[in-house]
């Protein structure tokens, strides 16, 4: 028998976003990015554990397991002829509308819906959901419609019911009463579901979660506008477009850009592109069209909304004069004259880069040898890892150390990777990052602000609860003398006499590759100025990097060949990564994580796989070797950035 078509939260969750998505859900044939990401997701976020540690609020409460629709609502409804009962997964049908109420709690004729999310909000706050204006904001509005979709498929199927209904949130302003809570949760796959389980009876913290009222934020969007529609209509409607299998009209709009149903890489290439299809029906464009370069490939570009309204999509229709490059006087490019640069290089399909070589020459005059380049890995949980932690608090768990010389001599300097269960990190972390970079008062290179941030966090903790270590002093002056405060940092401090360099700044106002498209991030710009740079190309090729080809150079290759071409270009180095599936067992290595460490968020994942006491040697072995080679590579690319930026000047 076929499945029944119902409109499930997730599946009207996901017509808010867009309707047209009802179409492509669920089905195998078209491509969905989204698909691929779920078990790493779920690990990252660790919001997972928020579900499972809710139901440790509610000790008698009854689990509906059964996955099956006509099965869970059978349980659920037997459950239901008590007068009292609390029901996870409570399963709850009305025509062709059927949701899962993460925790119901009936009371004679009341019931009490909640909704747990991993979301963070600040206990104190009565109603947390509202503007200063009294409207719904627009970052809790996801999650009141979500609500709002239960409480009216609940409403009708039980009308004889009242129902009030509330969000099970993490506290933020609460910190954590017990060690290890973390540990006493399993995140697994089983039957293709990712599924999180307690595995003890441990004391679990009582103050992590909160519980908000949202009846009156629900009240409130249900009185907008839904195209033309109630909100009840609009759900009628929806479910009806679902149940019929009725693609909806598509309207685009720069939604479009992070649309999951469109091919990604080779991974995807045999499946149906949903957003091909969408673009199709309304530009009519054929395939050469979605070869010519958008305005999606440009990074940071505003207005999108209106230019897509304006069918000026496609940047060789667009006139140079729409991004008014105006100098802004501060050394390299400014944000405009960028903009304008790679508007040029993209619709000419130039192929080399744009290098600012004077701008450059003149920042690097300033620079003090050897250059260090630094990456952290952090994590931040929503479930505390330690006690006295606050939830999503920022844990510095690893980071790699690579130093350029001024003769051009590469040196892997030194690398940390905290991997002892149930431990806090960030002190030890802090404290070796200091014996590397004091080896010498050469500048220091971060990408991007994430390594400035991770210092503020860690001077926060310092003071908040690290006064009784024995070097906090020491520490902290270090921690202030590399960084700078941010708008937000507690007790700022002047910033530091030996203040990292963001070398993403300097991309961002002296660099440009085509290869780089819409983004600046290292995964982009590294394969970049490989493909570009002759210097690269001469000195990566062979088996030239690695501790047994240049001693020190490495502490996790031996011998690579970063320079690798296919079809003509230098194959991205992050995709050279040797294939940690190698040396054990591939479908026990599976079952337990999968090869993911070489995607960029998965390192977080990683960490919290670490902790997990009972995570056998072989495979925790795997996963530090992973982490190492992840971040020495990303130190390497920094060193790579700027030895093509020095051999430009040289030329
Ligand atoms: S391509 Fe755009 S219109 Fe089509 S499904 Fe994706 S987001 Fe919706």
């Amino acid at each position: 028998m076929p499945k029944p078509r119902y409109l499930t939260k997730s599946r009207f969750t996901l017509a808010n976003e867009c309707p047209t998505k009802l179409f492509y859900t669920g089905k195998k044939e078209y491509a969905n990015t989204k698909n691929e990401d779920d078990f790493l997701q779920a690990l990252a976020e660790s919001g997972i554990v928020v579900g499972e540690l809710a139901k440790c609020y509610y000790p008698d409460g009854h689990d509906v397991k059964p996955l099956d629709y006509e099965a869970a609502l059978s349980e659920t409804n037997k459950l239901l002829e008590h007068d009292n009962v609390v029901i996870f997964e409570a399963a709850i049908k009305y025509q062709n509308l059927f949701c899962r109420v993460d925790v119901l709690v009936k009371e004679g004729d009341q019931f009490h819906l909640i909704e747990v999310k991993a979301k963070s909000v600040d206990g104190s706050k009565a109603n947390p959901f509202q503007g200063r204006k009294g409207n719904v904001l627009a970052a809790w509005k996801p999650y009141v419609l979500d609500v709002a979709f239960q409480r009216h498929v609940l409403n009708s199927a039980f009308p004889e019911h009242s129902v009030r209904a509330s969000l099970m949130l993490v506290d933020k302003s609460q910190a954590c009463t017990v060690n290890g809570l973390l540990t006493n949760f399993k995140i697994q796959k089983e039957d293709g579901r990712t599924q999180c389980i307690r595995i003890n009876d441990e004391p679990f913290c009582q103050k992590l979660l909160t519980i908000k009222a949202v009846d009156e934020a629900i009240d409130q969007v249900c009185t907008e506008d839904y195209d033309g529609k109630t909100f009840e209509e609009n759900i009628q409607w929806l479910s009806e477009q679902y149940a019929k299998d009725v693609k909806i009209q598509p309207s685009i709009g720069k939604h479009c850009k992070a649309c999951e149903f469109r091919c990604k890489g080779d991974a995807n290439h045999q499946k149906k592109d949903g957003f091909r299809e969408c673009w199709t029906e309304v530009l009519g464009w054929k395939d050469q069209d979605f070869e010519r370069p958008t305005i999606f490939d440009l990074y940071n570009f505003r207005n999108q909304e209106a230019y897509i309204d304006q069918r000026d999509i496609l940047l060789d229709e667009i006139d140079a004069a729409a991004f008014n490059a105006q100098d802004d006087g501060a050394p390299g490019r400014s944000a405009s004259q960028m903009q304008e640069i790679r508007y040029t290089y993209l619709r000419d399909g130039r192929k080399e880069a744009f290098v600012d070589h004077e701008g450059l020459a003149n920042v690097m005059r300033d620079w003090k040898y050897p250059l260090n380049m630094i990456d952290f890995e952090t994590a931040m949980p929503a479930v505390p890892l330690h006690q006295g932690m606050r939830p999503y608090q920022n844990l510095a768990f690893q980071f790699s150390h690579h130093t350029l010389h001024e003769d051009g001599q590469v040196v892997h300097e030194a690398e940390y990777l905290h991997d002892e269960p149930g431990s806090f990190p960030s002190f030890d972390f802090l404290r070796k990052l200091k014996e590397s970079l004091e080896k010498n008062d050469g500048t220091i290179f971060r990408y991007a602000d994430h390594e400035n941030t991770i210092i503020c966090h860690i001077i926060e903790q310092l003071d908040a609860f690290g006064a009784e270590e024995p070097d906090y002093e020491v520490l902290r002056r270090f921690a202030c003398a590399i960084s700078q405060p941010g708008k937000n940092t507690p007790n700022p401090w002047e910033t530091g006499e030996r203040d990292m360099i963001d070398l993403r700044q300097l991309v961002a106002r002296h660099y440009f590759h085509p290869m780089m498209k819409g983004s600046q991030s290292i995964k982009y710009v590294l394969p970049a100025v490989l493909n570009d740079s002759k210097f690269l190309q001469a000195k990566y090729s062979g088996e030239s990097y690695g501790y047994d080809v240049q001693p020190g150079s490495s502490k996790n290759f031996t011998r690579q060949t970063w320079i690798q071409y296919v079809g003509g270009t230098v194959v991205d180095p992050y995709q050279l990564l040797p294939d940690v599936l190698d040396e054990v067992d591939k479908e026990r290595w599976n079952e337990l994580w999968g090869d993911e460490i070489r995607a960029g968020g998965a390192a977080m994942a990683a960490y919290l796989r670490l902790q997990q006491p009972d995570l056998p040697e072989e495979y925790r072995q795997k996963v530090i070797k992973g982490l190492l080679k992840y971040c020495e590579l990303d130190t390497l690319a920094m060193v790579m950035i700027v030895e093509a930026w020095r051999n430009y000047n040289m030329c």
